[in-house]
C-alpha cells in the first residue's frame, strides 16, 4: 500500500520555495504587498504586456533569454526581453498605423511559433482585446468564435487562413484586417489582406504603450467546451497580478528557472503560463514548435535542462501509455519540479513521476474563468495524490451548497458540495460575452461558484468529485466520476476510463464505466469481468460500475479532456450537442 502524503524534503526541492510555510506568514499575505513586484506604467495604470515585456527590457534582464523557440526541423531560437519588446512594439505599431484602435478585437490564430507571441503581447500594448484561436479548429468553430467576438482584426499564417478561414471571410462583415505571415519566411500576395513582414519591416521600433488601467480588457478566452457550447470569458489588464503570484507561489518560479508549459495558447493555461506569468517573473520560457511526441518531450526536458514543467493529465498519460524505458533512458538532473493541470490527476499519475521521473507530480486547478490557479499543491507542501491541494495565499476557498432560493450555506470538512471562491481576485473574469444572465449565474452573494463538486478534508486539502453535470445519484449515494475512474485506472490493462449514470429503475442512475485499454492489452470477455471484480472490490458494490464498455479510445476535447455528456448521449440515443472542440470527431 502506497503513503497518503508525499513529504518532500528541502533538498530534493533544490532551491527554497516561495511558498510563506507557516500559517502565520501566509495570513500575512497581501496583494498590495504582492503588487510591488510590478511596476505599472510610467504614466499610471496598467497593461500586462508593459509588465512581462518592457519594464524587463529596461533593466538587468534586457539581454536575459525570454522564449526559447524549438521548431519542428530541429532548429532553435533565443529572443532576449529586449529583442522580444522592440519586436512587439513593431507589431503593435503595425496595428496603429492600419487604424486599428485600443478595445479592438484582434484575434490571434497561429501555430506556435513567434507570431503567436508578438500578436498576443503586441496586441495587448496597442490596448487591443486579444482572443487565441486553437489552430487546429476548423473553419466552424473558429467562424462562432469570431463572430460572437466581434473580432475586427486577425493574425493567422497564410496556410491556416487559405485552408481555414478564406471559405468563411465573405460571413464575418466586422473583420477588417487580416494580417498574414508566410510560414516559410517569404512574402504575402493575397488581395484584401497584409503582408505582416512588411509591415514590420516598415514599422517603428517605439511605441507608447495604450493607458489601460487594471479594469481594461485584455484577453478574450473561450472555455474548453467540456460541458457544453463554449463560452467566451473575458478578462482584464488587473490579471498580470494574479498571473505573477500564482506564478511564484503554486509554480515556484524563479528568475533563473527555465520553464516548459505544454499548453497550446489556444487554451487559457497556454496564454496565462505559456506566455504571461514566466514573463512576469523574468523566466526562460521553452516553446515548442511541434506536436506531442514522448521521444521529443523527454528530449526536451533533458537537453534544454526544464527545470520547472507545466503539463496535463492527457499528455502524461500518454508519456505512461509510451513505457517507462523512454522516461528512463535519460536523467533530468535540471528538473525540481512537475505540475498539472485540467483535469483531475489521478493518483497513480502522480506515484508515476515519483518513481519514473524521480519527482511527484504537483496537481493544481482553476478554470478558463479564473485566469489563473486557485488551489494548488505547492513546492513547499506535503502532498497528497489525488487531491488538487490548498487554497494559495490571498485566495479563499469553500464548500458550498446552493439553497433553492439562491442563498449559501457553507459546508464544513468532508461534505461534498460545489467548489466555491471569495471574490473579487485580480485574474477573474468580467463577463461571458454574449451571455450575461449565464455570467450572473455564477455568483451568489460574495462567492463565485465554479460548478466543479469537492470536498474539504481537515487538512485543509480539497479533493475533485466531478462537475455538478456528470456527479451521478445511485441508490441515494452521491457518486463522483473521478473517485471510479480512478479505481479503474490502477488496473494494469487500463489506459483511460470514463464513467456515466445511467437511467436506472431501480437505482435512479446506474453507473457505466468506459475504458480504452494499454498497448500491449487485447479486448475479451475475460478482461471485461475482470475490470467489472476489480471495480467492485475496490470500490464496493454500491459505487462500482454496473456496467462498462471497452472502446479504442474515449472522446475528448482538444484540450484534452474526456467529454462525458458525449459518452451519455451516445449511450442514451440523445443529441450529441455541441462537437466543436471535439478531438477525433469520428
Ligand atoms: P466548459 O466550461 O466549456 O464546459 P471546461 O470547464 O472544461 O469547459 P476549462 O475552463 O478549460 O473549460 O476547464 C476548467 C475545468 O477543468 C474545471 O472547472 C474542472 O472541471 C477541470 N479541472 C481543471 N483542473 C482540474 C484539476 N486539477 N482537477 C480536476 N479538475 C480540473
Ligand atoms: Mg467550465
Amino acid at each position: 500500500m502506497r503513503p497518503n502524503l508525499i513529504d518532500k524534503t528541502p533538498a530534493e526541492l533544490r532551491v527554497t520555495p516561495n511558498w510563506p510555510a507557516t500559517a502565520q506568514a501566509r495570513a500575512a499575505f497581501s496583494w498590495e504587498e504582492e503588487a510591488k513586484g510590478l511596476t505599472g506604467l510610467p504614466g499610471g495604470g496598467l497593461n500586462l504586456a508593459y509588465e512581462a515585456v518592457d519594464r524587463h527590457a529596461a533593466g538587468p534582464l534586457r539581454e536575459h533569454c525570454a522564449l526559447r523557440l524549438l521548431f519542428r526541423d530541429g532548429c532553435r531560437r533565443e529572443v532576449s526581453y529586449g529583442e522580444l519588446a522592440r519586436q512587439t512594439s513593431r507589431f503593435a505599431n503595425v496595428l496603429r498605423n492600419l487604424g486599428v484602435q485600443p478595445g479592438a478585437r484582434l484575434f490571434v490564430l497561429c501555430n506556435r511559433g513567434l507570431e503567436l507571441y508578438l500578436g498576443v503581447l503586441g496586441g495587448l500594448k496597442a490596448g487591443c482585446v486579444v482572443s487565441p484561436l486553437f489552430s487546429a479548429f476548423g473553419p466552424e468553430p473558429l467562424e462562432t468564435r469570431l463572430r460572437l467576438g466581434e473580432g475586427s482584426v486577425l493574425l493567422t499564417s497564410e496556410s491556416l487562413y487559405r485552408r481555414k478561414v478564406a471559405a468563411i471571410r465573405e460571413r464575418l462583415p466586422q473583420l477588417k484586417h487580416v494580417l498574414l505571415f508566410d510560414d516559410n519566411g517569404g512574402s504575402v500576395q493575397i488581395p484584401a489582406t497584409h503582408d505582416l513582414r512588411r509591415l514590420l519591416d516598415q514599422a517603428g521600433d517605439d511605441f507608447p504603450v495604450a493607458p489601460t488601467t487594471a479594469d481594461s480588457p485584455s484577453l478574450l478566452h473561450f472555455t474548453s467546451g467540456t460541458t457544453g457550447t463554449p463560452k467566451g470569458a473575458l478578462h482584464v489588464h488587473g490579471a498580470a497580478l494574479t498571473h505573477y503570484v500564482t506564478g511564484k507561489y503554486a509554480l515556484d518560479l524563479h528568475p533563473d528557472d527555465v520553464f516548459w508549459c505544454t499548453a497550446d495558447p489556444g487554451w487559457v493555461t497556454g496564454t496565462s503560463y505559456g506566455i504571461l506569468a514566466p514573463l512576469l517573473l523574468g523566466v526562460t520560457s521553452v516553446v515548442d514548435c511541434a506536436d506531442f511526441d514522448a521521444v521529443r518531450w523527454y528530449g526536451i526536458l533533458k537537453s534544454e535542462q526544464v527545470s520547472v514543467w507545466y503539463t496535463a493529465p492527457t499528455a502524461i498519460r500518454l508519456l505512461i501509455k509510451a513505457g517507462d524505458e523512454l522516461a528512463r533512458a535519460h536523467p533530468y538532473p535540471a528538473l525540481r519540479f512537475v505540475a498539472s493541470v485540467g483535469e483531475p490527476l489521478n493518483p497513480e499519475a502522480v506515484w508515476w513521476g515519483q518513481e519514473v521521473l524521480g519527482l511527484p507530480i504537483h496537481d493544481n486547478w482553476w478554470q478558463t474563468e479564473t485566469g489563473g490557479i486557485m488551489l494548488a499543491n505547492t513546492a513547499a507542501m506535503a502532498i497528497k495524490p489525488g487531491s488538487m491541494g490548498q487554497p494559495l495565499p490571498g485566495i479563499e476557498a469553500a464548500i458550498v451548497h446552493q439553497r433553492e432560493d439562491g442563498s449559501l450555506e457553507i459546508l464544513g470538512d468532508e461534505a461534498i458540495g460545489e467548489l466555491a471562491l471569495k471574490q473579487p481576485w485580480s485574474g477573474m473574469f468580467r463577463a461571458y460575452l454574449g451571455q450575461e444572465e449565464r455570467y450572473r449565474r455564477c455568483f451568489a452573494g460574495d462567492w463565485y461558484l465554479s460548478g466543479d463538486l469537492a470536498r474539504r478534508d481537515a487538512d485543509g486539502y480539497y479533493w475533485f468529485v466531478g462537475r455538478s453535470d456528470d456527479v451521478i445519484k445511485s441508490a441515494g449515494h452521491l457518486i463522483g466520476p473521478f473517485e471510479v475512474e480512478s479505481a479503474l485506472l490502477e488496473h494494469p490493462a487500463v489506459a483511460e476510463a470514463a464513467v456515466i449514470g445511467k437511467p436506472d429503475e431501480i437505482l435512479g442512475e446506474a453507473v457505466k464505466a468506459f475504458v480504452s485499454l494499454k498497448g500491449d492489452y487485447q479486448a475479451s470477455a475475460a478482461l471485461h469481468d475482470e475490470l467489472l471484480g476489480h471495480a467492485r472490490k475496490r470500490l464496493g458494490a454500491a459505487v462500482a460500475p454496473k456496467e462498462l464498455d471497452i472502446l479504442p479510445s474515449l472522446p475528448r476535447t482538444r484540450s484534452g479532456k474526456l467529454m462525458r455528456r458525449l459518452l451519455k448521449a451516445r449511450e442514451l440515443g440523445l443529441p450529441e450537442g455541441d462537437t466543436s472542440t471535439l478531438e477525433n470527431p469520428t
